[in-house]
């Protein structure tokens, strides 16, 4: 597990975790792990001050590994066209092969490395926010690092989170990881395309278990290898953009 990220935090989720150690020394574990938390979100909101001035939006895609994050963005740039100008941030432990998918489709891609840390932070987006033209974006997609826990902690200055469930787990993921579903604007059930052979995954449960969280987020069925499912989230994003940025000037495409 990650050593940066104060994996004993109670709002993390681990509130069964105990820490060991001299008296006092809990205290100050929780201490220094607030103060990190703190840091963060002073570093996400300067994120999130520099992309409003560019009229950017910044949306965080988080999951389980393998549920579809870059598929997602590889055919959501294919159906977007020419609709919005994208940009996107990639977070993994090691390798730039996500970027490298994206870059392939004709869209600027900044790989992140996280080495040992489980989830991206504020810092780390704050320094691939330079290597991109925000003058240049409309939408900026922050892939998460692979995790449902991890993540949920740490504001990053996106503006929209977006959690992908996809039908190869369990339909009871948001009963399990409350804290990453709860913080969910909208949640995807992605490979909608192997609900014919998965008959253990039931959509209308996973919505029932993301509802007995008090969230009435959109939830969506859909699978990056079928274009046509992905038109209501398509329109969940122009919807978003337009309400992110009242004066944008330019029209949406045709097509
Ligand atoms: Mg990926």
């Amino acid at each position: 597990m990650c050593e940066t990220c104060g994996c004993a935090v109670p709002e993390h989720g681990h509130e069964s975790h105990t820490l060991h150690g001299a008296p006092g020394a809990d205290v100050r574990a929780l201490d220094v792990v607030e103060s990190l938390l703190h840091a963060n979100d002073r570093e996400a909101a300067h994120n999130r001050e520099h992309l409003d001035s560019h009229g950017v939006l910044a949306i965080n895609l988080m999951s389980s590994p393998g549920s579809g994050k870059t598929s997602l963005l590889e055919s959501t740039i294919d159906a977007l066209g020419a609709r919005w100008r994208i940009a996107v941030i990639e977070g993994d432990l090691e390798t730039e092969n996500d970027a490298c998918r994206i870059r392939a489709k004709g869209v600027t891609a900044v790989q992140i490395t996280t080495g040992s840390a489980c989830h991206l932070d504020a810092h780390m987006v704050h320094h691939a926010l330079h290597d991109l033209h925000l003058n240049e974006i409309d939408l900026l997609f922050i892939e998460n690092v692979g995790n449902l826990v991890c993540p949920a902690s740490f504001d990053l200055g996106q503006h929209r989170d977006v959690v992908l469930l996809s039908v190869t787990e369990g339909d009871d993921k948001p009963a399990k990881y409350p804290v990453m579903f709860r913080k969910a604007d909208l949640m995807l059930l992605t490979k909608s395309d192997l609900l014919d052979v998965l008959d253990d995954f039931k959509p209308e449960a996973a919505t029932a278990h993301l509802r007995a969280l008090a969230s009435d987020a959109p939830v969506l069925c859909l699978s990056a290898r079928r274009p046509a499912s992905l038109a209501q989230w398509i329109a969940w994003l122009d919807e978003q953009l337009l309400r992110h940025r009242p004066a944008v000037q330019r029209p949406l495409a045709v097509g």
